[in-house]
């Protein structure tokens, strides 16, 4: 496998303590920067140091004394991926349910095992999913966290976030059934301090499916405290006629990002578009899950002038990288235009493959509020880097880079992932990882839920699981769509 090389192998451990703060120079890569003004330099160099980018130029002559120098030629150098919504306390149960729809979804995890989850279950889940994504590509994951039960569940999550060394945005809800300690929203100043201790680490209010107060109340507790609001639009006509409401009434804003967006009404999106709600898509778990009527609103959230993030969702029944996300969103979006022309319709512009790395990252850091932090590679910003392969076998000899990358590779090209200027993954693989150890604390967790759920499992998944238990969970799912 080709890939980056660094001369000194003493440097890689000293890129990979973030203690250390080492500077370096990504030398001679094809550099995707996402950044307007940048755009894309072929044989570009990238110094960084004190963690943030301090120049992106074709040839970076005069380099700090101490810098390392990470051979990138034949490479591509993009800005990390964000995925915009996970929910990573389900990583012990991934692929577990591969077939699921959102009925067996529901009945496996919010109504099955997560009241059986301890804080140890969410720390390995969260560990499981969040080294997975590092190892894929994404650097910021938004980790919508609707298991924590108690203030103890949320510690244990933080403490995941640190373990791994990830750009974490803690977008914290209640859970959506059965009892738990009931420290939400209260909790949310406590958990802002926890955040705040770890610079990799943000936080947002969730208003997830369930509601321990008014949605009026509980934003207005979120702008309090300065948080962000991310919201699950997935209740078909439900969440069209509350977006409608909060729209009318003001409660929208920039500091609103919806999530799925499926299914909503056009004076919905007449608000969202008037308050500039920002949109992540969550494009497979719609058509797989066959979520509000399966179909990602692709183009009605392109039309609001804005692009989209794009999200993985559940890993349980979906595939957690960012190429998955790219090439599904446009390939829906080429179909619906097609399907469009063909009726005699509209014809919209077709995504291209730019579009959708720009979902991938800057439209992603966006829509988690970090913008101004990640998201492209520009001189200040954090230095969240990947350096992919360009020349083994999925892409030699190497046609357009941006193809490439969106069509091409996958995470195993991914061959080092900096984090806030720390590396995290080298030569292909996650850096202070012991893979066994955490193989096998992910089974006993897992084994764990789903025998406290009195779930076996089958050949083909989770088996005695009944239908939907919990009365405001079967209300939910009667209304969705
Ligand atoms: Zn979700």
């Amino acid at each position: 496998m080709t890939g980056p090389t660094i001369g000194d192998p003493a440097d890689i451990i000293r890129l990979a303590s973030p203690d250390e703060g080492a500077p370096f120079v990504l030398r001679g890569a094809t550099v995707l920067t996402l950044d307007p003004g940048l755009g894309r330099i072929d044989g570009g160099d990238v110094l960084v140091r004190n963690g943030r980018i301090a120049a992106v130029a074709e040839r970076i002559g005069d380099l700090p004394a101490d810098a390392v120098t990470v051979d990138a030629t034949d490479c591509i150098v993009t800005p990390g991926f964000v995925d915009g919504h996970r929910h990573c306390w389900q990583g012990s149960l991934r692929r577990l349910a591969v077939d699921a729809d959102l009925a067996e979804y529901l009945a496996i995890t919010h109504d099955g095992v997560a009241r059986h989850y301890r804080p140890e279950d969410m720390y390995i889940g969260n560990r499981v999913a969040l080294t997975g994504a590092l190892d894929a590509g994404f650097t910021t994951v938004l980790d919508l966290s609707h298991n924590t039960r108690s203030k103890a569940h949320a510690d244990a999550v933080f403490d995941a976030y640190r373990d791994t060394g990830i750009r974490a945005v803690h977008a914290s809800a209640p859970p959506n059934a059965y009892e738990w300690e009931e420290h939400w929203p209260d909790d949310l100043g406590r958990l802002r301090d926890l955040a705040d201790a770890q610079p990799l680490v943000t936080l947002r209010m969730a208003i997830d499916m369930r509601r321990v107060r008014p949605v009026e109340e509980l934003m207005g507790i979120a702008r309090s405290l300065g948080l962000g609001i991310t919201m699950d639009g997935v209740m078909g006509p439900g969440s069209a006629e509350e977006l409608t409401r909060l729209g009318r009434q003001g409660f929208l804003g920039p500091d609103v990002t919806l999530i799925h967006a499926t299914s909503l009404s056009e004076s919905a999106w007449v608000e969202i578009e008037r308050a500039g709600v920002q949109i992540v898509l969550a494009t497979t778990s719609d058509e797989q899950l066959s979520l509000a009527g399966g179909v990602p609103p692709v183009q009605r959230a392109l039309d609001t002038g804005h692009k989209p993030g794009l999200s993985v969702d559940v890993e349980i029944s979906l595939a957690g990288d960012a190429f998955t996300q790219m090439r599904a969103t446009l390939l829906t979006q080429r179909m619906l235009a097609v399907m469009s022309r063909t009726a005699g319709e509209r014809q919209p512009e077709m995504l291209t493959n730019a579009d959708v790395l720009e979902m991938a990252t800057m439209s992603g850091a966006r829509a988690v509020g970090l913008a101004d932090r990640v998201g492209s590679i520009a001189v200040g910003k954090e230095a969240d880097l990947l350096v992919i392969s360009a020349q083994g076998i999925n892409s030699l000899p190497g046609g357009n880079p941006v193809g490439t990358v969106v069509q091409g590779v996958d995470r195993s090209d991914i061959r080092a992932v900096f984090v806030g200027g720390t590396l995290r993954k080298w030569d292909g693989a996650v850096l202070g990882v012991d893979l066994p150890d955490l193989r096998a604390r992910a089974e006993t967790s897992r084994d764990h839920v789903l025998s406290a759920a009195g779930f076996r499992i089958g050949p083909n998944g989770p088996e005695g699981v009944p239908e939907l238990q919990d009365a405001w969970l079967r209300e939910y799912f009667a209304s969705h769509d």
